[in-house]
């Protein structure tokens, strides 16, 4: 209101309250009485949850403006909802772009969705995609796109020259869908080479941050046409919100991404747009945190004698280490890792979950809680033996999720679980869950 008072000229306050005669009825007055609290010129320190689905303009010519696109404003909650504006201009702020260049949608997913939208896909495109894609991104690829006669083609997104290569072939590709950070081998895409390997033949880039929320990635600055982040994962950080951002690098796309998000309908609500704003303000303390972990954990991890290796962009021992450094903010090596338990099998790696006591066995990631999964059972699941082999998924890889609990305690529970496989056990019918000590 205050930004308004100096930039326009001051206008009637939007229209408030039904005028209620003396002789109004009861039920009307229920209905219409004091929705207009006044703040007495103060101001909430935290973004109320507005869950009104409609909005007043101050009268019907104003109205006429907004709806017009004339004239700012809000009328109706699938166009925009201030909550929601106020996270959006959040992650714009924290991506180095204009307020409006950021929308939120109800899932990662959803943004996803979005994002394939917005690079016009017509039949017999084809979208270049990394064969380490998060599954359902694979598969919304190949059955909702794949139906409007879209092709997906893919390449090993953490290496240049294969995906250089799958850009050179006919047809062109329209678009590159990639993931800043594989899932489960933890191997670093090249954000900087992609992107300009992209726009040298005219295909846009999606990079899928959610592995590497800023501060730990800035993707824009290196080349990337639209960013989709699940705020599910770290953004929200606490395991009790779902939603999805995507942002775009250039303002001319704004307008057709609001569109999308206007006629898709898969709109955040204000409730979970507020939880993840509200995580959003201690991202950068909580990865600070998760980041020191990860890194601690791996290399305790790495010298622990059932380890047969750890797959953490912050070892020296990493494939991708030196690119790891160049694109990585310091000290953020992520908080993400891979371990591969020696000669594990799959039902050893069933009897590792079920003995941690603290960590939560759980397929997401991102949270404050550390969380292991397992992709032979989950992600990776319908994937043949050959197609594991091929990536170099082992049946002992699981991945982590290192969360901000005492580093401590972290270490201690995955010692314990790893001691615990050494002898077989009675199967056990304990929950996939902490148990409280
Ligand atoms: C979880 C996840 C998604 C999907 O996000 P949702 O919020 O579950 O829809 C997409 N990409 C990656 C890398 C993810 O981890």
């Amino acid at each position: 209101m205050s930004e308004e008072d100096e930039t326009t000229p001051p206008r009637k306050a939007a229209r408030a309250e039904v005028r209620l005669g003396d002789t109004i009825g009861f039920a009307t007055r229920a209905v219409h009485a004091g929705l207009n609290p006044s703040l007495q010129g103060t101001r909430p320190t935290t973004v109320p949850i507005y869950t009104a689905t409609t909005f007043l303009s101050h009268d019907a010519q104003a109205l006429d403006g907004v709806l017009a696109g004339t004239q700012p404003g809000y009328v109706y909650g699938r166009y925009a909802n201030p909550t929601l504006t106020s996270l959006e201009s959040a992650m714009s702020a924290l991506l180095g772009v204009d307020d409006a260049n950021t929308v939120a949608f109800s899932s990662g997913m959803a943004a996803l969705h979005a994002a394939l939208f917005l690079c016009e896909l017509e039949p017999g495109d084809t979208v270049l995609a990394g064969s380490e894609l998060y599954g359902a991104s694979h598969t919304m690829l190949a059955t909702l796109f794949g139906q409007f006669g879209v092709r997906v083609r893919f390449a090993n997104m953490a290496d240049l020259a294969s995906v250089r290569a799958a850009l050179g072939e006919e047809p062109t590709p329209r678009a590159v869908l990639f993931e800043t950070i594989s899932n489960p081998l933890i191997r670093v895409a090249d954000v900087a080479g992609i992107s300009s390997a992209a726009r040298a033949v005219g295909a846009l880039t999606i990079a899928d941050t959610t592995f590497t929320p800023p501060p730990i990635l800035q993707p824009l600055p290196l080349g990337v046409d639209i960013v989709v982040q699940s705020a599910t994962k770290y953004i929200g950080g606490h395991g009790d919100v779902m939603g999805g951002l995507l942002t775009v690098a250039d303002p001319d796309r704004v307008v057709a991404l609001r569109q999308i998000s206007k006629l898709g309908g898969a709109i955040l609500g204000p409730f979970e747009a507020f939880l993840i704003a509200r995580g959003l303000r201690t991202l950068a303390i909580r990865l600070e945190r998760q980041c020191e972990n990860a890194a601690t954990l791996a290399r305790r991890l790495t010298e622990h004698p059932r380890i047969a290796a750890v797959h953490y962009p912050g070892l020296v021992s990493h494939p991708q280490h030196t690119l790891a450094e160049t694109l990585l903010t310091r000290p953020y090596w992520g908080a993400m890792l891979a371990l591969d338990i020696k000669d594990a099998a799959y039902d050893d790696v069933l009897r590792f979950f079920d003995a941690l006591k603290l960590v939560l066995p759980a397929t997401t990631l991102g949270d404050i809680f550390t969380e292991v999964s397992y992709p032979l059972m989950s992600s990776h699941r319908e994937w043949s033996p050959a197609q594991l082999r091929r990536v170099g998924i082992t049946p002992g890889i699981v991945r982590v999720s290192v969360g901000i609990e005492n580093i401590e305690d972290i270490v201690a529970d995955f010692e314990q679980a790893l001691a615990a496989i050494e002898k077989p056990t009675v199967t056990t019918s304990q929950p996939l869950a902490a148990e409280s000590e």
